[in-house]
């Protein structure tokens, strides 16, 4: 099981438990929402419950599953059960778990009044459909899951026009550093470590790392999209048990060149700290007040825009029909 946090949203979850409904709310089965590649979800829709229509919550559903079917190539999971669990006298998507099985299932909770912008805005789902596209690998490599599904998701709502360009920098300059702000002498890798902003923003800087190396000694040919594709393409889908090194070093052959593997046992089993700020530097990205700026003279630069690139408008369009 997947079970899907982030920076802050942490504190929400003691709140969370006081206000979820009963497990006797009434659902309705709506009719199955089928995708242009044949995938079949199963949305389970509380009535009357939200403060959006059931109309605009299957736009922010087909809007999601678009993004992720987007950068797999296909949806990963031929049918899915999607789950929306209310949350009282809220109206924020602050949660969402996958569940492996025949019927994958993702339950996302939802805050009653959440508006429509906190729908469009929510990371939330693309996060947990993310998942399904990636094995799971055993427990002392969920920074290798999470950190995954961190990086992956706002690019593909970046580049399917779901989420701007800039706020996917902006939250991973502010948050990655997280990862590493820990006693030296404590740090002995990733592997195994349950502090969450360890678990998601070290391992999606490991992502980050691995796209500009791939990037950088393929000329662009190749990226850390293609191997996770590769990866999804030979071993499978979330509902598949596999071993870290295993489909990493797959992928590495994939590539032509040893990648993934060597950098994954650095930042799992050893004290190696990135030097955030010469990335950053590197890539064009510059603290600007409140906000960043890109600097697009940078060495890196060309690579900052690749990782968003080529940009689409085709899953925002299932929000304008609304
Ligand atoms: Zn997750």
């Amino acid at each position: 099981m997947n079970t899907c946090l982030r920076v802050l949203r942490v504190f929400f979850i003691a709140a969370l438990q006081f206000c979820i409904f009963s497990a006797e709310t009434s659902f309705s089965q709506t009719d199955p929402i089928r995708l242009s590649d044949g995938t079949i979800i199963q949305c389970s829709i509380p009535q009357k419950t939200f403060a959006v229509s059931a109309t605009s919550i299957k736009a922010w559903i087909e809007a999601n599953a678009c993004a992720i079917r987007s950068f797999y190539g296909r949806f990963p999971v031929k049918k899915l059960q999607l789950i929306l669990r209310p949350v009282a006298n809220s109206n924020e998507i602050s949660y969402g778990q996958a569940m492996p099985g025949n019927t994958p299932q993702i339950t996302i909770y939802v805050g009653t009044n959440a508006p429509m912008s906190e729908f469009k805005d929510s990371w939330v789902l693309a996060h947990e459909m993310t998942h399904l596209g990636f094995p799971t690998l055993e427990r002392n490599y969920h920074w290798l899951e999470e950190g995954m599904a961190t990086y992956v998701e706002p690019i593909a709502r970046v580049k399917t026009g779901l989420l701007p360009e800039l706020d996917f920098w902006e939250e991973f300059y502010e948050k990655a550093p997280s990862a590493f702000q820990i006693d030296s002498k404590a740090n002995t890798g990733l592997n195994g470590v349950r502090d969450f902003r360890r678990v998601y923003w070290g391992g999606a800087v490991f992502c980050l790392l691995a796209d500009i190396e791939i990037r950088q000694k393929t000329n662009g040919k190749h990226s850390f999209q293609s191997a996770l594709k590769h990866i999804f393409e030979r071993h499978g889908s979330f509902n598949e048990d596999r071993d870290a090194l295993e489909i990493l070093r797959s992928a590495d052959k994939f590539l032509g060149f040893q990648v993934l593997e060597p950098l994954f046992v650095k930042m799992g089993s050893t004290s190696f700290e990135p030097n955030l700020e010469k990335l950053w530097s590197d890539l064009g990205i510059a603290q600007k007040g409140n906000t960043i700026e890109f600097k697009n003279e940078a060495p890196l630069a060309h690579i900052r825009q690749a990782i968003c690139s080529p940009k689409t408008s085709a899953c925002s369009v299932f929000f304008e029909k609304k």
